[in-house]
């Protein structure tokens, strides 16, 4: 895996601050990038990641803003061109929100679900494009979005609306991926399954993994740093032919 030594490529990660996240974050740092941490409000979970980051000898620069709002992207990815050349993008921000039927969704609620989960995954992947294609002038990289297995089971009951925007991002790594796979970038995902972070807490079931993880054939939940390490050997010359790909990391759920 990992770069060489003269060379120190940007690894971006939005949502770098908690959970799968900060595991891509610290995981790439290892691997050889200097890494830029996006985070929506806790700063100080960002700083704790950066402060890891900085123990891997890379450098570390943390940027607040919403993948939802394009003015936020802008400045993100202004930030990004001051640090260094982006070799790699990591569409990782996401939200749930609280277990509902489609028959009680409100409007706000699927606009929110939308707007970060997939305009955000949209506006970044456009941003990196820009930056990485060669048909701009750029060098390549790799883009890898996460997904979820939400995705082909559709949460019933749960959170459809979750489920759909992850089906989108499946939908947008396999059509990005095929249109610009002739200028240097690999566009590929993780899907992943049960994995022990705050999401379950944030969507009002903290103990979610434990209460699922039967149900799960590997018997148990799985953690961020399992999803990362795909994350990391999507972003690594060791998937050079990889396009398009969606690798599920879910303990076979
Ligand atoms: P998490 O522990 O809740 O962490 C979410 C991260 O995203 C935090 O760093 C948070 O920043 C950031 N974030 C949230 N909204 C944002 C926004 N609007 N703009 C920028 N950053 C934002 O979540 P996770 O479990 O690590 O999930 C990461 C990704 O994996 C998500 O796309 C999720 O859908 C997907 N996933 C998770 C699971 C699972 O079981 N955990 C399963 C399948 C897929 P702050 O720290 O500033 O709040």
């Amino acid at each position: 895996m990992g770069v060489s030594s003269t060379e120190k490529p940007v690894a971006l990660v939005t949502g770098g601050s908690r959970g799968i996240g900060r595991a891509c974050a610290l995981g790439l740092a290892e691997d050889g990038y200097d890494i830029v941490i996006n985070y929506v409000g806790n700063k100080q979970a960002a700083n704790e990641v950066a402060a890891g980051v900085a123990a891997r000898h890379r450098r570390a620069l943390v940027v607040q803003g919403d993948v939802g709002s394009e003015a936020d992207m802008l400045q993100l990815f202004k930030a990004v061109d001051g640090f260094g050349r982006l070799a790699v993008l990591v569409n990782n921000a996401g939200v749930v929100d609280v277990a509902a039927r489609v028959d009680e969704m409100s409007l706000e609620r699927l606009i929110r679900m939308m707007q970060i989960n997939v305009i955000g995954s949209f506006l970044c992947a456009r941003e990196a494009v820009k930056r990485m294609s060669t048909r701009h002038g750029g060098k390549g990289g790799a883009i890898i979005n996460i997904g979820s297995v939400a995705a082909i089971l559709g949460a019933p009951a749960q959170y459809v609306d979750y489920a759909a925007a992850k089906g989108a991002v499946d939908s947008m790594t396999i059509g990005l991926g095929r249109e610009v796979a002739a200028e240097g970038i690999r566009v590929n995902a993780v899907r992943p399954g049960l994995i022990e972070t705050d999401i379950h807490a944030s969507g009002g079931i903290p103990d979610r993994v434990q209460k699922l993880a039967g149900f799960v054939p590997m018997q148990r939940g799985g953690t961020a740093e399992e999803v990362a390490d795909s994350v990391r050997w999507l972003a690594s010359p060791k998937a050079s032919y990889v396009v398009g790909a969606i690798i599920t990391v879910s303990g076979g759920r």
